[in-house]
């Protein structure tokens, strides 16, 4: 099983979307196994994003993320970093298909809703920033016999 780290950015909380994300992503059988409610640090958000420090974007982006609160969650499931990024749908809101999460609620790229890791090296990197050891719990969903065929 793998994990990947998904974070509700500000949009999504201000438009009370939080709890219709965490549905989609449970329904699909993914366990959740460590949440949090915050507003990010200035260093926890520059690691986070630290691919970007050059963009022209950066600062906009720190603006925003920064802006409010966030919603934090790891995801464990088979395959779950291309799981959920499919799930969320392209960068861009325009190009993300309908389905998706970005597709459904978004617009405009720097409101996409939400965050998922790209790969397996990020997902683990991205958990790290956010998360120690001890808030990741490990747990079996009693509906995991029926999600998985083996
Ligand atoms: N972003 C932006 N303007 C851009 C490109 C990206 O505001 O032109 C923001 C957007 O919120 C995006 C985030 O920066 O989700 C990270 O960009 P990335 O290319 O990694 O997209 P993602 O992995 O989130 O799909
Ligand atoms: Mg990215």
């Amino acid at each position: 099983m793998e994990r990947t780290f998904v974070m509700i950015k500000p949009d999504g909380v201000q438009r009370g979307l939080v709890g219709t994300i965490i549905a989609r992503l449970e329904a699909r059988g993914l366990k959740l196994v460590a949440a949090r409610f915050e507003v990010l640090t200035e260093k926890r958000f520059t690691e986070q994003y630290r691919e970007h420090l050059e963009k022209p974007f950066f600062l906009s982006l720190k603006q925003f993320i920064m802006g409010g609160p966030v919603f934090l969650m790891v995801l464990e499931g088979r395959d779950v970093v291309p799981l959920v990024r499919k799930m969320v749908g392209a960068t861009n809101p325009q190009e993300a298909a309908p389905g998706t999460i970005r597709g459904d609620f978004g617009i405009d790229t720097g409101r996409n809703v939400i965050h998922a890791s790209d790969s397996a090296e990020s997902a683990q990197r991205e958990i790290a920033i956010h998360f120690t050891a001890k808030e990741l719990c490990s747990y079996t969903r009693v509906d995991e016999s029926v999600i998985y065929e083996y």
